[in-house]
Formats: C-alpha cells, structure tokens, sequence
C-alpha cells in the first residue's frame, strides 16, 4: 500500500485573511498590524512597475494630513496602495474583500473608521489640489491594471525629468 505522499506545510496554500477568524486575539491582533504595516508585497508589486516605467516618487510623505503610499510632488498627485480587507474594496468581483465571521460587529464597525478615513483624506487632499488615485491589493497583479496607473500618474504631460530631479 503507498505511503501518503508527503506534503510540507508550505506547500499547503492558504490565504491568511480567511484564518482571521480562527485566530486568538492576540494572534488576530497580530495580523492586523500586518495587514496595516508599510511595504507591504502589492506596495512593493506597484514600486517596482512604476519605477521600471521611469516614474519617480516619495514614500509615505506627510500630505494634506494624510500619508499616501507614493507621492509624487510635481505632478502634484499621491497614490495608495489600498489592502482589500482593511480598506473594503468595494468591487463585488474583488476575490479578497471578506468579513472576519467572529466579532463581526467589531470588524464592521473598525472597516466603516477606516472608510470614513480615507474618505476624509482624499476630500483634504483634493481640496489642496493634489490628484488621488487609488490602486487595490487585488489588482497589483495585474500588469494591464499597473500600466494603467502608470498612464494615469504621468498622463499629465508633464516630463519625467521633473520628478526625477526632485
Ligand atoms: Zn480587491
């Protein structure tokens, strides 16, 4: 009779939102400060595409009260990398947006924060005339949603040099 063939546990996939509910509070606390922390991999996904596209910025300067991903001063415009979860992707397609099934309420009322948040951010950073264009989690695995953006951040008309000499 075979042996069960072994499989290590890296191999096994998982996502790790999906375990949210399955983890201690200390665990889960955890692993939203993860979710939160800066340099995430789709920040790291978006700064490597845009700098391979000769587009240069800032990381998480103070703007407008706010602390976007990128900044890039003279063409006046920021960019967020938003985490699905954490920022609620609205797109009902969005394969990662999901609702802990524990301390439910605890989780909507702290995902509505961070909604008002953003909101809150981008109206004060439009008010002060910066662009704000938002990139989701989900789609920096997407080449065609990357050069996209780059398009959208240079599109302007304004030459490259310029941020590059900043
Ligand atoms: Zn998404």
């Amino acid at each position: 009779m075979a042996a069960e063939p072994f499989r290590p546990a890296e191999a096994i996939p998982h996502r790790e939102p999906a375990r949210l509910d399955t983890l201690t509070p200390e665990e889960r606390s955890a692993r939203m400060a993860l979710v939160r922390s800066r340099d995430t991999k789709p920040e790291l996904r978006v700064r490597r595409f845009l700098h391979g596209r000769g587009l240069r910025y800032r990381l998480h300067q103070r703007v407008a009260g706010a602390r976007p991903d990128l900044v890039f001063p003279a063409r006046r415009t920021v960019v967020f990398v938003h985490g699905c979860i954490w920022h609620r992707h609205p797109d009902p397609a969005c394969p990662l947006t999901r609702t802990p099934k524990s301390r439910t309420e605890f989780w909507t009322a702290k995902f509505a924060e961070n909604v008002a948040r953003d909101a809150r951010q981008q109206a004060a950073l439009e008010a002060a005339g910066w662009r704000v264009l938002v990139i989701w989690e989900c789609e920096t695995g997407d080449a065609a949603r990357l050069a996209g953006l780059a398009r959208a951040i240079a599109g302007d008309g304004r030459d490259r040099e310029r941020d590059a000499a900043e």
